[in-house]
């Protein structure tokens, strides 16, 4: 999916932009992301005052339009959102945009690896464990006009967890591209050269340059 820009979009990033993720994790990597390919924009933190916000939505575009309108709406400041979701084929594309709640309201990342690993249980390193992390990046600005690019990676689903970068699901995918590693036994560089998000961050620059 990309979402063409207006013509009124069409002048390079803004300098702005308030990141509108509330997990840590994503954050920081948004942040190396975004460095590395405009180096000049200034990515404020997301305040603590804004509620998490509630991801109703059913695609990835239309959650992180909830989370980047919050946070254009409470600072006045362009946003750039990020939602992502993990496919496994054999699961029938589950856990989806849940990922962040597989095992149930509350849990943390190791009992969505948990409940993942026992949902594959028995099943061999084939077709039945593939999978690809879907990320949407979005940059919202206050008045409502927005643009979003897609990235995607395909790997596999390992038999147990590795590693211990990254977060939420990185112990138990083995990206398409990789030596076997895990992105959890990765450096933070080297999920960058293949990972969704970086891949997504890369396209909306892609589509914003193209547009100015
Ligand atoms: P969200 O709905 O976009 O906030 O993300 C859903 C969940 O997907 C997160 O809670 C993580 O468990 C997982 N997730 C998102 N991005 C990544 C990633 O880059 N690596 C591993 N897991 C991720």
């Amino acid at each position: 999916m990309s979402v063409r820009p207006t013509a009124a979009l069409a002048c390079g990033w803004p300098l702005r932009l308030v990141i509108a993720s509330a997990n840590p994790h994503k954050a920081a990597e948004l942040r190396e992301l975004v460095a590395a390919v405009a180096p000049g924009v200034v990515l404020l933190d997301r305040p603590a005052s804004v509620p998490e916000v509630e991801e109703t939505g059913t695609t990835l575009a239309a959650n992180a339009r909830l989370k980047a309108a919050a946070l254009t709406a409470a600072t006045g400041e362009p946003a750039l959102a990020d939602d992502t979701g993990l496919e496994v084929l054999d699961l029938g594309g589950a856990p989806g945009i849940h990922a962040a709640r597989y095992a149930g309201p509350g849990a943390t990342y190791a009992d969505n690896v948990a409940k993942l690993l026992s949902e594959l249980a028995g099943r061999g390193a084939g077709i039945g464990r593939r999978a690809r992390f879907v990320s949407v990046t979005m940059l919202r600005y206050p008045d409502g006009r927005e643009i979003a690019a897609e990235g995607v990676v395909e790997g596999t689903i390992a038999d147990a967890a590795r590693g211990a970068t990254g977060f939420g699901y990185d112990p138990v995918f083995v990206p398409d591209g990789s030596d076997g590693r895990t992105f959890a036994e990765m450096r933070a560089d080297e999920k960058a050269a293949l990972s969704h998000r970086a891949r997504a961050v890369q396209a909306l620059h892609e589509s914003l340059t193209e547009a100015g």
